[in-house]
């Protein structure tokens, strides 16, 4: 690759990344705000400790954080570094995204679904709850999603609206263990996803709650009992469907077929 070529792509992946830490940044204002009931889009951000309006200097995402060496302007209470995180995070997936699926309508279904996931993880992480209303942002995207796939196999993803959020519903009836949130997360999941996806999504998910769970139990003296919050882990699950699934797909079919 020519020179400028290659300091393009490092500039056009600079972009992506800042702007997916300022969705983080917003994702963080949801995770903070969605569970108390508040408005996310009116009111000004304001440290959690001392209550002092945040500035616009304040607010830069990672930036503010690492400048103002993890500690609040005004009050001086060290700021959770969770909210990094997020942004961190944020950052991370667009550029994923993009490397997936390039600079597309599709890549952009693909963030928006991915930046709705990354509050319910969180959310749900704090509270055990999924909040309706995230769920109900996550079928805009994923409408998109279906809407811009080219030659989609309706019956596939159709399939997978119902495929695990139907055993799911079942279990949460009669033995409990998941919610019902969990229900209708992988039911809109399972609609972006197709029923393909959906059970890599279920499966990956799975596997990264029962290391989690195993973990809990050897080495946190938690008991059986211990309340869990799956979403989380089925988010992480989606998530890297959306972005490797087809890779893992070929990939283990090659490696079914190749013998
Ligand atoms: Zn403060």
């Amino acid at each position: 690759m020519p020179q400028e070529a290659v300091f393009a792509y490092i500039i056009a992946y600079l972009l992506v990344f800042v702007f997916g830490a300022v969705i983080g940044s917003f994702v963080n204002v949801l995770i903070c705000r969605l569970p108390q009931g508040r408005s996310f889009v009116r009111g000004r951000s304001a440290c959690p400790t001392c209550g002092h309006q945040l500035a616009a200097r304040d607010l830069a995402p990672l930036l503010s954080w690492l400048l103002l060496r993890r500690r609040c302007r005004y009050c001086g209470a060290t700021i959770s570094a969770r909210y990094a995180l997020v942004e961190l995070l944020g950052g991370a997936l667009a550029c994923l995204t993009v490397a997936v699926y390039g600079f597309t309508w599709t890549a952009a279904a693909v963030f928006a679904l991915l930046a709705g996931l990354l509050a319910v993880a969180f959310i749900d992480l704090d509270t055990m709850t999924i909040p309706n209303g995230l769920v109900l942002y996550l079928m805009i995207p994923t409408t998109a999603l279906v809407w811009l796939l080219p030659g989609i196999n309706w019956l596939s993803h159709g399939i997978g609206l119902f495929i695990v959020s139907l055993p799911l519903f079942l279990l949460a009836l009669f033995f409990g263990g998941f919610g019902m949130g969990d229900v209708k997360l992988m039911a809109v999941c399972g609609l972006a996803l197709g029923w393909r996806l959906t059970l890599l999504a279920f499966l990956i998910g799975l596997a990264l709650g029962a290391i989690y769970a195993v973990y809990l139990l050897l080495w946190r003296r938690a008991d059986r009992r211990t309340a869990f919050a799956f979403g989380p882990y089925l988010c992480l699950g989606v998530a890297s469907a959306l972005l490797f699934g087809t890779a893992i797909v070929d990939w283990y079919g090659n490696l079914l077929f190749a013998a």
